[in-house]
């Protein structure tokens, strides 16, 4: 059972496209991307050479007795590539492709990430070498807890230190055994102990909506940017989400929330792929029919309301206006590049595309929305979260009733001085206009105006400096990161 609900979050690679070895690594991705940005600022090459290298990244082995007696090693990391703002924070996933390099690459992105949003972190990211889908809960429960143990025995978890929050193959259960091993072991010296991860259950100190929060980030992003009219024509596409067709790579906890939030919209999901091949129908498919068959069996294959079903990918390559890799990294490669018919490709996963494949379908005209401004959703509702365990109180809790009586109050005034009669026990929406908002309400709404703040900053930076979103993302991360060392000195 438990083997099967983390299979419905991790993706299988061996069904999609990966990279050509002469791409070089993720790291080597990141860094050309990084590289590229820089070079349209003024800043020196030491300096720049300093922001992009990783400040730590340790590797240690995890001893496993599995279900049936043997012994195994299980390999573990964390990097914290940036620690000049503390704690520094970034997800942990369960991969058996998982290295040093992948690691780095991924807490790069985090901090450029953290600095676009403005989320008061340095980036990291973590975790541990093994496929989900071939452990127990038993196994990946000791694995976690050990995890963590060794983590805060190195100093290296801690509401103050580095909060890890959920990634591929983690969510609420595995964030909720770190928290769970963690106060254990340190909760009597440590008042904000429960700060020590994000992604938690909510009975275990997690908040309200942080498991649709990417989903929701990479709606509310790519609708904003759709909504610049200015934009929009002149990058020669048509502006309004409202309508576009959609093709998704990856059905798990991001893709499947940004399906039902686009669709709800009024965007056409009409093509998804995932790890037991993929579906296609240009009527559009509910999202939320989808989500059902992939709870039920496991994948996407057998849903009855699609017209057509590859063993592979082939949905991906299918003509859309946006295609959204939803997976991980390196899908949108040199290998596979010639084969999209989408005119943008809307960045869910953190480097889903390698320079060379960037190249190619910039050439063709099709515009991406970078990875870095578009998944931020998560990391910023696991701020949220974070601040809600350091201030020990629900968000809300103390306005909340005071809030709904405030609202009654001005409407009683609004009633006797016009003489309206406004019947409101009748009226649904009238119920909800005077309702105190709820944790979600508060979230929902903080992020969708975090998104909003941070796509107006790359829009003005990337007319400012005459560049594409992506290079807008990474100029604007860098120049913050710039500004923020000038200020306070990089040494002790
Ligand atoms: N895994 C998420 C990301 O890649 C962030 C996890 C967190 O909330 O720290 O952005």
């Amino acid at each position: 059972m438990y083997i099967q609900q983390i299979a419905r979050q991790t993706i299988n690679r061996c069904c999609f496209s990966t990279a050509a070895v002469n791409e070089g690594t993720f790291l080597d991705q990141v860094m050309a991307y990084f590289n590229k940005a820089a070079g349209h600022t003024k800043i020196s090459q030491d300096k720049l050479d300093f922001y992009k290298s990783t400040d730590i990244v340790i590797k240690f082995n995890l001893p496993l007795v599995r279900d049936d007696g043997t012994y195994v090693c299980v390999p573990a990391y964390r990097a914290q590539h940036k620690t000049y703002r503390l704690p520094t924070k970034g997800g942990t996933r369960l991969s058996p492709h998982i290295n040093i390099e992948e690691v780095e690459a991924l807490s790069f992105l985090m901090t450029l990430k953290n600095s676009i949003l403005d989320l008061p972190y340095g980036g990291a990211k973590g975790g541990i070498g093994i496929n989900p889908r071939k452990f127990s809960k038993r196994e990946i429960e000791t694995l976690m807890r050990r995890y963590t143990l060794e983590l805060a025995k190195k100093n290296f978890i801690g509401a103050a230190i580095d909060v890890p929050g959920p990634d591929l193959g983690t969510g609420e259960q595995e964030m909720s055994w770190m928290k769970d091993a963690y106060t254990k072991f340190k909760g009597h010296q440590d008042i904000n102990s429960v700060g020590c991860v994000t992604g938690k259950a909510i009975n275990q100190g997690g908040i309200s909506g942080r498991q649709e929060s990417t989903g929701m980030g990479i709606f509310f992003a790519t609708r904003e940017i759709l909504n610049d009219v200015k934009y929009c024509q002149s990058v020669g596409i048509e502006s309004s989400l409202r309508g576009k067709s959609i093709i998704i790579q990856g059905y798990g906890n991001v893709g499947s929330f940004c399906a039902k939030y686009m669709y709800d919209y009024g965007a056409k999901i009409i093509g998804v792929a995932e790890h037991d091949g993929s579906i296609y129908n240009p009527n559009g498919i509910n999202p939320y029919e989808l989500a059902a068959h992939k709870t039920k069996t496991g994948g996407v294959k057998g849903f009855v309301n699609a017209q057509k079903y590859w063993e592979d990918e082939s949905a991906i390559y299918q003509q859309c206006d946006i295609f959204i890799p939803a997976a991980f990294e390196k899908t949108v490669n040199v290998n596979n590049a010639d084969k999209f018919n989408c005119k943008i490709i809307a960045e869910g996963a953190n480097g889903p595309t390698t320079m060379a494949a960037e190249d190619k379908l910039l050439a063709k005209g099709v515009i991406f929305l970078p990875d870095i401004l578009l998944n931020a959703g998560g990391v910023t509702v696991s701020y949220l979260e974070w601040l809600k365990n350091l201030k020990h109180i629900n968000p809300g809790r103390m306005t909340r009733r005071w809030e709904e009586q405030a609202k009654h109050r001005i409407l009683e005034v609004i009633k006797m001085s016009t003489g309206l009669n406004i019947n409101i026990k009748d009226s649904k929406i009238a119920k909800k206009m005077l309702e105190g908002p709820s944790e979600t309400d508060l979230v929902h709404t903080a992020l969708e105006q975090s998104m909003i703040e941070a796509v107006k900053n790359i829009m003005a930076t990337s007319q400012e400096y005459k560049v594409n979103l992506r290079l807008a993302a990474y100029i604007s991360a860098i120049n913050k990161l710039n500004e923020h060392f000038e200020i306070s000195g990089v040494e002790a």
